[in-house]
């Protein structure tokens, strides 16, 4: 995620910002622009968008909720924004809190959907596409204790997120119990989007047969597959094979998970890049490398170009965690098999 800055005063802005403390202009995200923008209001509940030559935006709907900052044209037939539009089931709001954990759920969709959206990945909506079209569902747990828990999944193209999961105490509780180093609301969303994925670039983009010699034969009883890993501890050595515990349940969630972690590399890769972050740790200087992110991730020529930035800056990044008492960012060792797997997504994501 680059860093955004304000048109009228220059103030460095993040991402789900809807007011400028500095300038006191309201500001909104224009997809098609990739931008932040500051706004001069119109008339009509329409927006002149300083980001955009003052082309006239409105607020997506679900800005009244306080759950999304996003614009929608002003000539567009849309009441919801660009990324708003793939939701199928909103939280219960009449459960207490569940506005504020909706609000968590939409921050880390709408930055799952930056990253896709700059990868220019395909996608298609439930309504452009009613049988396999992407839309996610945000559900509630039954309130008695024998009734059925909502598990997070994919589904052929829905999404369902356990609103729980926005739950930060329930949520580590959860990380804690299944002995995970990771576990968050913007990694299930690109962990998801994974399978979604899958669908439509691997099983429809015909390449399954590449698939299977990177990541096994995805033709092994899921079912079976999952309960077996829940019941036993992972293999001793799959840290070898695999970037997660996780992700030796089966190959769609080894895909899944090596997905989410190319997610992850580029986003933060573009971050690092945006604040010109350069990193030159001494015993990489000793042999002269310089980790300098000064390419766009999104475009990266392949995924040696994205790892080499990835090991200094992240074991960077963790260090400077550890020395605030915090866990590590990134608590994981890519093998190389893992690179190898990253680089397969890689290709993916570029058409090859
Ligand atoms: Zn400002
Ligand atoms: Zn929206």
């Amino acid at each position: 995620m680059r860093v955004f800055t304000c048109q009228t005063c220059g103030q460095l802005l993040y991402f789900e910002n809807v007011l400028c403390v500095s300038c006191g202009h309201m500001l909104g995200y224009l997809p098609e622009w990739a931008t932040i923008s500051a706004l001069e209001p119109l008339q009509h509940e329409h927006w002149s968008a300083l980001g955009a030559n003052g082309q006239e935006y409105r607020f997506c709907k679900n800005r009244a909720y306080g759950v999304c900052n996003w614009m929608v044209p002003a000539d567009s037939p849309e009441s919801f924004c660009a990324a708003c539009r793939y939701n199928k089931t909103i939280p219960d709001l009449s459960i207490a809190d569940n506005t504020e954990r909706w609000r968590k759920l939409e921050a880390a969709k709408h930055r799952l959907f930056y990253t896709l959206s700059r990868l220019r990945l395909p996608m298609s909506n439930r309504v452009d596409d009613p049988e396999h079209g992407l839309a996610f569902e945000f559900l509630t747990d039954a309130p008695d204790a024998h009734g059925a828990r909502v598990m997070t999944g994919h589904d052929n193209g829905v999404i369902t997120l356990a609103v729980k999961e926005a739950d930060d105490a329930m949520r580590e509780q959860i990380r804690a119990q299944m002995g995970e180093p990771y576990r968050t609301l913007l990694g299930h969303f690109r962990h998801e989007s994974g399978h979604y994925f899958w669908d439509r670039l691997v099983r429809d983009g015909g390449r399954l047969q590449s698939f299977r010699s990177v990541f096994g034969d995805e033709e092994q009883d899921y079912g079976a597959a999952l309960r077996a890993h829940y019941a036993n501890p992972p293999p001793v050595d799959w840290q070898v094979h695999f970037v997660s515990a996780y992700a030796t349940a089966h190959p769609w969630e080894d895909f899944a998970e090596t997905w989410a972690h190319y997610l992850h590399i580029v986003d933060t890769l573009e971050t690092a890049q945006s604040f010109g972050v350069k990193v030159q740790p001494r015993p990489w200087r000793m042999t002269e490398q310089t980790a300098a992110v000064d390419f766009d991730p999104h475009n990266a020529a392949n995924i040696e170009q994205l790892i080499a930035a990835w090991l200094p800056l992240s074991f960077a990044v963790n260090s400077l965690n550890r020395s605030m008492g915090q866990p590590d960012f990134y608590p994981f060792v890519l093998s190389p098999a893992a690179i190898e797997k990253l680089g397969y997504i890689h290709t993916l994501v570029h058409g090859g």
